[in-house]
């Protein structure tokens, strides 16, 4: 996707603090971040957000979650607790059209979320 903020990182045409990438996924810090940490988990493979995924996708969305469990381990985070975000829509608080998963830790995650 041409004019895709997260194609073009994933691409390498933006810079961004890559933290691990694979095949499937790249995992950057993000730039705004609202957690000591605040990492993105996005799949190479344009999908709008989970209403656009398709059975396809089913493994890609499962290695996320592998990626997230991996990298949470190798923080130090999985014990404490972390939290796996994916918005989805405008009125939920996406603003990147680009299937992105938050992985969040490092300090009191409140819940309900607000
Ligand atoms: P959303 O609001 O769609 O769930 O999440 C988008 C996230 O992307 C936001 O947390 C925002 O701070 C982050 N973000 C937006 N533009 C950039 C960028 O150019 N680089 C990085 N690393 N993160 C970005």
């Amino acid at each position: 996707m041409d004019n895709c903020l997260f194609c073009k990182i994933s691409r390498g045409e933006i810079p961004a603090r890559k933290v691990f990438e694979d095949e499937q996924v790249v995992v950057i810090e993000d730039i705004a971040p609202v957690a000591p940490h605040h990492l993105l988990i996005i799949p190479h493979k344009h999908v709008v957000n989970a209403l656009d995924l398709d059975t396809g996708d089913n493994a890609l969305i499962g290695h996320v979650f592998q990626v997230a469990a991996r990298i949470a381990r190798e923080r130090g985070i999985a014990e404490q607790g972390f939290r796996i975000v994916n918005n989805n829509n405008a009125g939920a608080g996406q603003s990147v059209f680009h299937i992105h998963f938050h992985l969040l830790a490092g300090r009191n995650l409140g819940w309900p979320p607000g």
